[in-house]
């Protein structure tokens, strides 16, 4: 029997394995809990299970695994992971390679997620990209001349962790005036309970406290919330600025936006679409495309194939079928 090659998308919440049919496709989609609360042990043995149970009886040639947290690729070690608990320099490259006895590679989810939009999504056939994925947090990924970026250390792309006023709001690391403070799913639920408690006059006074999150900001201001459409205008002003800084850094052909928060489209993702020419040069911003991502919640998983293939696979790779050079 050949060998097999495995993707993995480890979640907070869900494991997700499936075996590469090619450098971007995917079968035998395995999905199970995460045992979040239970250590790393407990994690590894779960995504093991998973990994067997998508191999259906191949011999494992290699297996990608998309972790939520920082990490060093080359050392194999998770630095942390806060959606696991007790994840704190965890060896998972060792601890999964003497479970499943072949080659393991680890990489940042939102590395993967940015590297299966360019295999096989929104960035398909470009060279030079940037993805940004906006949920409860900000993360992001750098392609860059065809390379995934990851950086000296393993952990560039931290997007969300690029500075705004020293005065705006912390983020949850305590970066004074950082991004993610400011637009993010977090940022936003907290904005929210905030003009609460300030007594602004808001449609939010209807919601119980504890379940003001970004959706039910979003709901209010589609609901024509005068207070709610401005927290949502102010987080995409932000995020728009930091496209333009990005513009201005990298130079981009491509930036893809992911991330549950960006479904809100004329509330957010247009608003910050109109912010970026307030950086970005006139050149190279109007070549600059911003697009929506194509992979929604596949994307981790997409990539994490993709990368199992470009780190172990013996087939031709995403990067040598890159056509021209944009
Ligand atoms: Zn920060």
């Amino acid at each position: 029997m050949k060998p097999c090659f495995v993707g993995v998308d480890l979640g907070g919440t869900n494991i997700r394995a499936a075996v590469a049919t090619s450098a971007s496709t995917f079968a035998n989609h395995v999905a199970e809990r995460t045992p979040a609360q239970d250590g790393a042990d407990a994690v590894c043995d779960a995504m093991a299970s998973a990994i067997l149970k998508a191999a259906d009886g191949a011999p494992l040639g290699g297996v990608a695994i998309g972790v939520p947290g920082p990490l060093s690729p080359e050392k194999g070690v998770v630095f942390a992971a806060p959606h696991l608990k007790g994840w704190t320099e965890v060896p998972l490259v060792k601890m999964m390679e003497d479970r499943l006895q072949c080659p393991v590679a680890i990489q940042n989810d939102a590395h993967l997620a940015g590297y299966g939009e360019w295999t096989a999504g929104a960035g398909k056939g470009v060279r030079t990209m940037v993805f940004i994925t906006i949920s409860t947090g900000v993360g992001g990924a750098l392609v860059l001349d065809g390379k995934l970026w990851s950086g000296v250390t393993g952990t560039a792309g931290e997007i969300g962790h690029t500075p705004l006023g020293p005065n705006d709001p912390p983020c949850a690391q305590g970066h004074p005036g950082c991004l993610e403070g400011s637009a993010s799913g977090t940022a936003i639920a907290r904005k929210g309970r905030e003009a609460v408690a300030n007594g602004m006059e808001t449609r939010l006074r209807n919601v119980p406290t504890d379940e003001i999150d970004a959706e039910a900001v979003e709901m209010a201001a589609r609901a024509g919330d005068a207070v709610s459409i401005q927290i949502y205008r102010d987080a995409a002003r932000a995020l728009g600025r930091m496209l333009g800084g990005i513009i201005n850094l990298i130079n981009p052909k491509l930036i893809v936006i992911g991330g549950g928060l960006i479904q809100a489209h004329e509330l957010i993702f247009q608003p910050m679409l109109d912010a970026v020419s307030e950086m970005a040069f006139a050149v190279p911003g109007k070549d600059t495309e911003i697009v929506i991502a194509g992979l929604g919640t596949d994307a981790g998983l997409v990539g994490a194939v993709a990368w199992a293939m470009h780190e172990f696979g013996s087939v031709e790779t995403s990067s040598a079928v890159v056509t021209h050079s944009s």
